[in-house]
């Protein structure tokens, strides 16, 4: 059974003490002008927080794909690819065979981004095989 004291009473936003049904600030869920000042305040920040969040986040994103075109990037890639001769590491076919070669992390990048520019963790591989791996992530192909 409800009570109907305090069937549609709200706690306040702030102080969580039960806000009176008939008061003034009852719609804003506060219990007073200062539990409303402060809950606007926590609102105010939180808005910000959450702007700095998507702007920090859309950074990352740019960052992590303009990885591919940093010229470390590009060094390392070709050092890997002559290091370990242009040719697929999985089924051996090289450039002889006109597949394309991927220069691969094995630990992939987003949970190892310390490893991003090791070469103990490049594996070079021809695109079937790179699809073939992406589904069953951080796989190591090397013979
Ligand atoms: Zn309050
Ligand atoms: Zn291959």
């Amino acid at each position: 059974m409800n009570c109907p004291d305090t069937n549609d009473q709200k706690n306040c936003r702030n102080c969580d003490i039960l806000i009176p049904i008939d008061g003034a600030l009852a719609f804003l869920e506060v219990c007073s002008s200062e539990c409303l000042t402060m809950v606007s305040e926590k609102d105010r920040a939180k808005a910000t927080a959450r702007v700095i969040e998507e702007y920090e986040k859309s950074r990352r994103e740019i960052q992590y794909k303009q990885f591919y075109q940093s010229p470390r990037w590009l060094t390392l890639r070709w050092q890997a690819l002559q290091k370990f001769g242009f040719r697929c590491m999985a089924c051996r076919r090289g450039r002889e065979d006109s597949v394309i070669l991927h220069v691969d992390h094995i630990k992939p990048r987003s949970k190892h981004p310390e490893l991003e520019l090791d070469i103990n963790n490049l594996q070079v591989l021809c695109a079937d095989c790179n699809l073939g791996k992406s589904n069953r992530s951080d796989e190591d192909l090397r013979p």
